[in-house]
């Protein structure tokens, strides 16, 4: 993963906080986002791919997270500034 890929992706980064509004009601909330690394992520991402996967850390419940997450299903949060 590029540093301009990064870039391109509206500065979304591992490690930011973000908010969930994608299509599973239940889990919209806050997360750490990290980069999905599974197979099919990590293929999307050596093509190029605009559309990379994302997943979903929940920072008060470690076994639960969100995996695959589209770019336009989650919003950088504006408490990291
Ligand atoms: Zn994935």
């Amino acid at each position: 993963m590029s540093e301009t890929l990064i870039d391109a992706l509206d500065l979304i980064a591992p490690g930011d906080l973000v908010l969930y509004h994608g299509s599973i009601t239940d889990h919209h909330g806050l997360y750490i986002v990290t980069l999905c690394q599974c197979t099919p992520c990590r293929f999307d991402d050596r093509r190029g791919a605009a559309d990379a996967r994302y997943r979903l850390i929940n920072p008060w419940d470690s076994e639960c997270a969100l995996h695959h997450v589209r770019r336009e299903s989650i919003t950088r949060s504006a408490v990291c500034g």
